[in-house]
């Protein structure tokens, strides 16, 4: 992947200053997903072009990332190592940082003069035609020209492939140049290579500054830059307009599944909640993996909590762990509050690395959500290679339904549950777990006990020593 930037300006060596890259110098940098290089194919005083070359190292990228990821051929076949796609975007901002923002110490008057520029783009993979590329840039001041190119050159009868070669041109700060490459090569692309958070929109709004409220296709921009994530989008476009702070404790209008206003009238999900919590405390963790946190119900509550120095949440629902992240503030919290605390995409049906060296689990109302003949996969993730000191685990306790009038007989209390055990099936199931990987458990009941058909939620306590 090759960007290269290049000025007529006299003296064009300016832009070496502008970048802090030496001319005379080919300069390397490691980057997470790979390489970059800077060097200069072209230096005269009429003409200086830099170049930044990208040299991304898909196998790398997922080595040790765990197994949750499926298609593994997508790994090793895919056009990431050629394409102008979000990594070039994470390579302009950590290979030309300062001239993005403007900074030049020595020749301060230099980042505030507009310099004739030329940028090219060897392959930007662009859904949505050239027509596409001209509404993005021509708005912004640029001459722009595009090049299609054919799927393959031997066989014209493929037709065209979505790939063009780019180059814009304009009188601009190069500040401005580095901050538009920035933020519209992903939005040709339409795709991240890293999950969107919340800070994504931070930096949507600080590099959009003084641009994106006015340009045409603002919303087209923010919506792809967001990777359709909604929430994100009306937000970024609120504050586009208003360039006011919203106020963001407002939550998503839950409808209340029946799982949820069963459970209100007894509060089951509180007390639940702070028997996890006091059997977490009890057993003197530090650390504790919260494993299916949901979105973040009992994270919140570890956090409270200055015993739990390091807490991992994991989840499978990528949706869920956004709620988490947005409900628990992550991005804003304070330095030392947020290191104690990580989300992380998962599946517990995998072994994983991530899970090891904690002392303590939480598997709250988890299990239930597993098809029966993948409980022995969970089994082996949490109890023989996570492998912590202790498991606090809850399930409902099927014999409690009957309590619940609106609960119609043989239903399970939430459409996604595939079981819900008595508490001897329960019992069953965690003492032959218990003997078979070395650890003791402890039943407790949760919530009121009734004299017949016990408590409504079952927990299960393991030790090992
Ligand atoms: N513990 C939370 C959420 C319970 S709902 C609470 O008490 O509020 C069950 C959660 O398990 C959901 O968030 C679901 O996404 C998650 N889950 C289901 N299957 C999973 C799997 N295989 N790996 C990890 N999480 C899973």
């Amino acid at each position: 992947m090759l960007l290269t930037i290049s000025t007529t300006h006299e003296p064009a060596t300016v832009l070496g200053y502008l970048l802090h890259k030496h001319p005379d110098r080919c300069q390397s940098f490691d980057l997470s997903f790979g390489q970059a290089h800077v060097f200069y194919p072209e230096v005269s005083d009429q003409r200086v072009s830099a170049a930044l070359l990208l040299d991304v190292d898909p196998v790398g990228m997922v080595r040790g990332k765990g197994r949750e990821q499926s298609f593994l051929l997508g790994h090793y076949v895919n056009d990431r190592p050629y394409v102008a796609s979000s990594f070039l975007s994470v390579a302009i901002a950590q290979v030309f940082g300062s001239a993005m923002s403007g900074r030049c110490k020595d020749r301060e008057e230099l980042v505030k003069t507009p310099i004739p520029l030329t940028a090219r783009i060897e392959v930007l993979p662009v859904r949505g035609g050239e027509a596409l590329i001209q509404r993005m840039f021509e708005p912004l001041g640029y001459a722009v020209e595009a090049t299609r190119h054919p799927l393959d050159e031997q066989f014209p009868e493929w037709g065209d492939s979505s790939y063009f070669t780019v180059t814009i041109a304009g009188t601009k700060l190069l500040s401005e140049l580095l901050t538009h490459l920035y933020v519209l090569i992903p939005v040709f692309d339409n795709q991240k290579h890293y999950f969107v958070g919340d800070d994504e929109l931070e930096k949507l709004l600080e590099k959009g500054a003084g641009w994106l409220a006015t340009h045409p296709e603002k919303e087209q921009i923010t919506r792809r830059y967001l990777r359709h994530r909604s929430n994100l989008y009306r937000e970024a476009l609120a504050r586009l307009v208003e360039d006011k702070e919203i106020d963001d404790t407002e939550e998503e209008p839950a409808a209340l599944g029946p799982e949820e206003s069963l459970e209100q009238a007894v509060s089951l999900n509180e007390q639940r909640l702070g028997t996890v919590l006091a059997a977490l405390r009890g057993c003197g963790a530090r650390s504790v993996l919260d494993l299916g946190c949901g979105e973040g119900k009992l994270l919140r509550n570890l956090l409270a909590d200055r015993q739990f120095e390091r807490i991992v949440g994991l989840d499978v629902s990528i949706r869920s762990l956004e709620i988490a992240q947005r409900r628990l503030n992550l991005d804003r919290l304070p330095e030392r509050q947020a290191e104690r605390i990580k989300l992380i995409h998962g599946s517990l049906m995998y072994r994983d690395q991530r899970l090891a060296n904690f002392d303590a689990a939480a598997v709250v109302e988890v299990i239930e959500h597993l098809d029966p003949p993948r409980l022995s996969a969970f089994e082996r993730v949490v109890f023989e290679f996570a492998r912590p000191k202790t498991v606090v685990l809850t399930t409902p306790n099927s014999e409690y339904n009957v309590k619940w009038e609106t609960l119609p007989a043989g239903q399970f209390r939430h459409a996604d549950h595939r079981f819900e055990w008595t508490r001897q099936e329960f019992q069953d199931w965690a003492s032959q777990i218990a003997d078979h990987h070395g650890y003791r458990v402890l039943f407790v009941p949760v919530g009121p006990v009734d004299e017949l058909v016990g408590s409504p939620t079952q927990m299960g306590v393991f030790e090992r020593d």
